[in-house]
């Protein structure tokens, strides 16, 4: 199901994942059809973001005899960042999957002319002091430039997580973006559905589907 570019870059490939993604590339999709396809993807991009999360091992018993099993480790701490606004796109699939985790929001906008991120929202309750036992799902439906995942990532490491416990999930990436973010933090996962052909000169990712947010929240001009 997966094709992994280097040891920490993984492009999804499934034929479910195809079909979703031309619905939500065709701009004729309509935004209830465009959030039901993100939503079939997000599954598979929540599932291979999570699969190195920490877990502990229970005993249960069934109807016939004691095994053990692994569970979430409640004994650690799990953070979901959606990138406002278009990350919470996933965060529905991510909380449904996930539901122990602390949600983050980040809000960072573009600023048009020099596409860097421009903060404005940087919300958690406590980070545990222990870090080793801190994880971190970053997510953003577009990686493009690149400049606010990078900077999303730093904020983290910035508070002291462990840069190889920090995830970045995408929907469709650029070669640029992509490039960019993995040489930054090598050590971070990145997980995305697409790797698509360049970024156009308004930092657009082509072919892509547009602007995510506006995609989403039906607010396309
Ligand atoms: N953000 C988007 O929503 N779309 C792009 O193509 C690039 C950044």
């Amino acid at each position: 199901m997966e094709k992994t570019l280097t040891k920490n870059i993984t492009i999804l490939n499934h034929p479910i994942i195809s079909h979703n993604l031309a619905i939500i590339r065709n701009k004729l999709t309509d935004t209830q059809n465009f959030k039901q396809a993100l939503k079939k993807i997000s599954y598979a991009l929540i599932y291979e973001a999570s699969k190195n999360i920490f877990t502990k091992t229970v005993e249960v018993e069934t109807p016939l005899m004691k095994t053990n099993c692994e569970v979430f480790d409640n004994n650690t701490q799990l953070i979901i960042a959606p990138i406002l606004r278009a990350g919470l796109g996933f965060c529905e699939v991510a909380s449904e999957l996930l539901p122990f985790a602390n949600v983050h929001h980040i809000g960072m906008y573009r600023n048009e002319d020099t596409l860097e991120p421009v903060w404005y929202y940087d919300k958690i309750k406590k980070i545990l002091d222990d870090k080793s036992k801190v994880q971190v799902i970053i997510l953003d439906p577009m990686l493009a430039t690149g400049n606010s995942a990078i900077d999303a990532v730093k904020n983290f490491i910035k508070k002291g997580v462990n840069e190889e416990n920090i995830t970045f999930v995408c929907l469709i990436s650029s070669p640029e973006g992509l490039k960019k973010l993995s040489s930054a933090h090598p050590n971070v996962r990145i997980i995305t559905a697409s790797l698509d052909e360049c970024l156009n000169s308004k930092g657009y990712i082509m072919p892509g589907l547009g602007d995510a947010g506006d995609r989403i929240f039906n607010t396309v001009e």
